[in-house]
């Protein structure tokens, strides 16, 4: 007891001058810790207020029914409120579903609110909240050269089968669609870069590349909120000085349905039943009708081949791989 007394004492101070310190260096830290594996000895940030502890603490024990809950939290502040975010995660068979939980509180008056996640101001980019039985094969569906016209289409149908899938999008043709870009976002559809002209990089020096890619990347963000975490040079042509530039993973693809060329739904089904394995990225185009007639038949066959349709991002995380800026990945084989 005394023990645990005389350590209470010895990182309260410490505690708070770190705090302090944070304070008048930046008027804004994030701190990111892990709370607990398995729930049954929940700590949690220190407010050092019983109003705003109390409540935090109701919400951590509301979980410690569940078996293989690991709680995760950040949190940022301001001089007057904090902003913490609990992340769930369940581990089920080796596939981690998670959830999470955005709380904002004020230190002066101790009052807390529990945000809708609609309204949450900061927020990681994550991994969908999604689980499946391990025993499915993967595959990712990315569409590129929208939006236009007909990508909202590709979107509902996505929709009615709930797949989640890429869009690698050309800054260009984001205005005057930007509401498609935001459905596709609130349809928690994975959106990456694929250039502002869709110009062959290749051809172009350093300060061209560069505009082209962070004119989309920032166009994005100020649509959506987001910045893309993905590149797909266009026509998936790239050299060293590309990988050397880019500050995103390069997703090619291994199963193209050239889509482009035979506008027919029955030869993209074809192209994509007949080759595809586990692991695979397959080339679509949201921007062709055909293409939206193809995925219609090819979602329930896959589906019933044992394949899960995942984002690419989701198939590099379920297949353990992390991906890193500049480098090429064309599929998981
Ligand atoms: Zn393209």
């Amino acid at each position: 007891m005394g023990d645990i007394m005389k350590f209470r004492y010895f990182l309260l101070p410490v505690l708070i001058i770190s705090i302090m310190i944070f304070v008048l260096d930046n008027d804004t830290i994030v701190v990111n810790k892990e709370i607990v594996s398995g729930t049954r000895n929940i700590s949690y940030p220190f407010f050092d207020n019983d109003n705003v502890d109390n409540y935090i603490s109701k919400y951590l024990n509301s979980y410690s029914d569940i078996d293989n809950l690991i709680i995760d939290y950040d949190y940022y502040h301001n001089t007057d409120n904090y902003y913490v975010t609990f992340y769930k995660y369940i581990n089920n068979n080796n596939m981690i579903a998670n959830d999470s939980d955005t709380f904002l509180i004020n230190i002066n008056d101790s009052y807390v609110q529990k945000y809708d996640k609609k309204d949450i101001l900061y927020q990681y980019d994550f991994i969908n909240s999604r689980k499946w039985d391990n025993t499915k094969k993967l595959v990712a569906f990315t569409f590129d050269d929208g939006p236009n016209y007909n990508t909202s289409r590709v979107i509902d149908i996505l929709n009615k089968y709930n797949v989640k899938a890429t869009f690698f999008v050309v800054g260009r043709n984001i205005k005057g669609n930007e509401e498609v870009i935001k459905k596709m976002r609130d349809s928690d559809m994975e959106i990456g870069n694929h250039t502002f002209n869709h110009l062959l990089l290749t051809k172009y020096d350093e300060y061209k590349i560069n505009s082209e890619i962070d004119d989309t990347s920032n166009l994005l963000f100020s649509v959506t909120g987001d910045e893309p975490n993905l590149f797909r040079p266009s026509y998936g042509v790239y050299n060293k000085n590309i990988k050397k530039l880019v500050d995103y993973p390069i997703i090619t693809w291994n199963v193209d349905t050239l889509d482009w060329k035979y506008h027919n739904s029955k030869v993209i089904t074809n192209r994509v039943i007949n080759t595809v394995e586990d692991g695979d990225i397959i080339l679509m185009h949201d921007i062709y009708r055909a293409t939206a007639n193809a995925i219609d038949n090819i979602i329930p066959l896959l589906k019933d081949m044992g394949y899960e349709i995942v984002t690419v991002s989701e198939l590099f995380y379920y297949k353990g791989i992390s991906l890193e800026n500049g480098k090429v990945y064309s599929s998981v084989r």
